[in-house]
């Protein structure tokens, strides 16, 4: 340890150098008492919400790490009926992959509400036998929040289906507009932040960046 009168020597770098190495020293304490602290080990479940660019594709970057830990993995897409997407190509031929494509396309495509009730309905069920079956280690429900917001399914069944799942299996939820209480029963929850996006100046959805 150096004492004052040392440290009233040493050079502006040296002095740089020393209080850096004592606020990293305090950090590491800090950090590893809470990774003592976190020792519970329990499946997840995590909303990604919000306007900006970036939720499905989190949602398939934790796809890609759990196929890469040999875990399996169910993704059922709400909503959108498109099935050219390079993630669908990619991970949907994965052995320990199966992908569902749920949706009839956007509300103000398909402008019939219960014409969507039931696509929702359909779709949930997909995603119920996977929430109820513990061989799955990870389930993507993608774009499950519209389903939530606008009543398609009922509310308190679909919170009930989450709260009840396996233990150890991790659920991701994606979509804007994440509803109060799917955020509160969330374990972690992030709100991409829309400060910019491409389309807003008039370029068209790009292959392998959009879709
Ligand atoms: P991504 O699938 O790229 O991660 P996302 O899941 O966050 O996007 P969605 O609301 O599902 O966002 O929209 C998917 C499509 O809309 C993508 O082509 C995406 O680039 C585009 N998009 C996402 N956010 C915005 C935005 N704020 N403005 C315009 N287009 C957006
Ligand atoms: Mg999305």
């Amino acid at each position: 340890m150096i004492d004052k009168t040392d440290l009233l020597n040493l050079s502006p770098e040296a002095k740089r150098e020393h209080y850096h190495k004592v606020r990293m020293a305090r950090k590491k304490t800090q950090i590893d008492a809470a990774i003592a602290r976190a020792d519970t080990e329990k499946g997840l479940l995590l909303v990604i919400t919000g306007n900006g660019k970036g939720k499905s594709t989190s949602a398939f970057g934790m796809v890609g790490r759990a196929l890469g830990h040999g875990k399996k993995i169910g993704v059922c897409q709400f909503i959108k009926s498109r099935t050219d997407t390079g993630e669908e190509a990619f991970f949907g031929q994965q052995e320990n992959c199966e992908w569902h494509v749920l949706g009839d396309g956007f509300t103000w495509d398909t402008q019939d509400r219960s014409s969507d009730i039931a696509t929702s309905e359909r779709g949930w069920q997909v995603a119920t036998k996977m929430l109820t079956d513990p061989s799955y280690d990870l389930v993507i429900l993608d774009e499950l929040t519209y389903l939530l917001s606008y009543d398609y399914l009922d509310k308190d069944a679909v919170l009930n289906t989450l709260s009840e799942r396996p233990e150890m299996q991790h659920v991701v939820v994606t979509g804007r507009s994440a509803i109060a209480e799917l955020r509160e029963l969330a374990d972690t929850v992030s709100d991409v932040k829309d400060e910019k996006h491409a389309y807003k100046s008039g370029i068209k959805a790009q292959k392998g960046i959009d879709f």
